[in-house]
């Protein structure tokens, strides 16, 4: 009776056919039927069973965007084949959809699973509207493996540039004097970075594209006359990730004095100079005026010519010692420490960021090198001002001048007159104001004057990289 009890148990999973038929030997075949179709069933899924992940491969990616670009991307996957195909690019805190690939569709015109595909990516940023800068690229596959409640296997890849830019100096001896000059020749392996010199506070942009090799750049500097002789410097490069490397150099930074020199503010002088400026009206006499102009408008005179060499060509217009005023005396030199007394008190203090020099009245004025005209026009204290771009960061100013015979956008070679000298601005008679600028910053012009300095400190140093310049 058990037995039977057992059996009809064993029946009820069996199709009701063979129950109904009743044979012994039949339902010993129905009770192997299931198990052979069972057996099928795992070797048809089986595979769909699998837990390897697709394959991701990129080639020809950049990891920053500003023109257009491609590249591919083959995903392939050995198991069950591929469901879902994602390419997205993260850029400015937004994502873009490359391509969003849905590969698993059934139907009568399904021959069997995708096992790869490769995907060419054409990236267009001004069109898509994809800002310039660094971008992430992740792409994400999925495979038609039955495995994570039917999601398959995901795979993920970002890419993404974390590798810092290769940065190695060149020159050997970097011999600077306060308020002075230098000049680095250095090597970057990597296209597109930005590259300079950062003394102290401030940043000096390399040059690249002037040798023959590529990778070789070089960098004006200045110590400002205010900086002291421990401010540290160094070679520094950053990528278009924003992969940032330094690198430094053997430097000595000699001190200076700068001397100290007393100017006497006479009535005279400020009823000549006073009209021609403009003073808030709480300056009611006129060296109250003074006063002001001297300091306040003396600074936004320094920051404006400053700003004027913020950009300057990538090229070496000029060619060996920039030539001095002819037949000139000089009057004040670069980084004096002036004091301004006026009925015998104190009122004011400055610093002499040029040289003054001074020949007969209204005398030509030549330029000093071979160069580019970017300013000409009035600058408050300074007046009728010139300045001259003569490339990878470094410019000469002329001011005080009567009149200017050039216009901006104008190359002049070395000797070529730009103006006549004179007294407009803050100059109590006929002189030239000769100011050199390395990217903004104002250093001595008396080693530009100087064919040893410059043979020693920057010739030598630009043709030990391996170009020829002629001097
Ligand atoms: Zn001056």
């Amino acid at each position: 009776m058990r037995g039977r009890k057992r059996r009809v148990r064993w029946l009820l999973i069996i199709p009701v056919g063979a129950v109904l038929r009743g044979r012994k030997r039949r339902v010993r075949w129905l009770l192997i039927i299931p198990v052979v179709i069972l057996c099928a069933v795992i070797a048809v899924f089986a595979p769909r069973l699998e837990g390897e992940s697709p394959k991701i491969a990129v080639e020809g990616f950049r990891p920053y965007l500003g023109a257009d670009c491609g590249f591919t991307v083959t995903v392939s996957d050995k198991g069950s084949g591929l469901r879902h195909v994602k390419i997205v690019l993260q850029a400015g805190g937004r994502d873009f959809v490359l391509s969003d690939d849905v590969l698993d569709k059934q139907g009568p015109k399904a021959a069997g699973p995708v096992m790869s595909k490769k995907y060419k990516v054409r990236v267009e940023p001004r069109r898509m509207g994809i800002p310039d800068g660094p971008a992430v690229l992740s792409i994400s596959a999925e495979d038609l493996s039955l495995r994570n409640w039917m999601h398959g296997n995901l795979a993920k890849v970002e890419k993404n540039d974390t590798r810092k830019p290769d940065v190695s100096v060149l020159s050997r001896h970097h011999y600077v004097t306060r308020g002075g000059s230098g000049l680095v020749v250095y090597r970057v392996m990597e296209k597109g970075t930005t590259h300079g010199v950062q003394v102290g506070d401030n940043f000096f942009p390399g040059y690249d594209g002037l040798f023959d090799d590529e990778t070789v750049c070089l960098a004006f500097f200045a110590v400002d006359y205010r900086q002291d002789t421990d401010t540290p410097m160094f070679v520094v490069a950053t990528d278009r990730a924003g992969n940032r490397s330094k690198a430094g150099f053997y430097y000595r930074i000699r001190p200076k004095k700068f001397a100290e020199d007393t100017i006497r503010i006479s009535d005279g002088f400020l009823n000549m100079k006073m009209p021609e400026f403009d003073a808030p009206g709480d300056s009611k006499t006129p060296i109250e005026k003074f006063v002001w102009i001297n300091s306040v408008q003396r600074g936004k005179d320094t920051k404006k010519i400053a700003n004027l060499c913020r950009v300057s060509d990538s090229a070496i217009y000029w060619k060996g010692p920039f030539l001095r005023f002819p037949n000139s005396a000089r009057r004040a030199g670069f980084g004096d420490k002036r004091q301004y007394i006026y009925n015998g008190r104190t009122v004011s203090h400055a610093v002499h960021m040029g040289v003054d020099l001074a020949s007969v009245a209204h005398s030509p004025v030549p330029a000093a090198n071979n160069g580019k005209i970017v300013f000409c026009g009035r600058i408050g204290i300074f007046g009728k001002t010139v300045v001259i771009d003569h490339g990878c960061g470094l410019f000469s100013m002329y001011s005080h001048l009567s009149s200017i015979t050039v216009h901006p956008g104008r190359m002049v070679a070395r000797g070529d007159y730009i103006g006549t000298s004179g007294m407009t601005g803050l100059a109590g008679g006929d002189h030239l104001h000769f100011g050199m600028m390395i990217h903004g910053v104002f250093v001595d012009p008396v080693e530009w004057w100087d064919g040893t300095w410059i043979e020693n400190n920057i010739t030598s140093k630009i043709e030990a990289a391996g170009v020829k310049f002629e001097s």
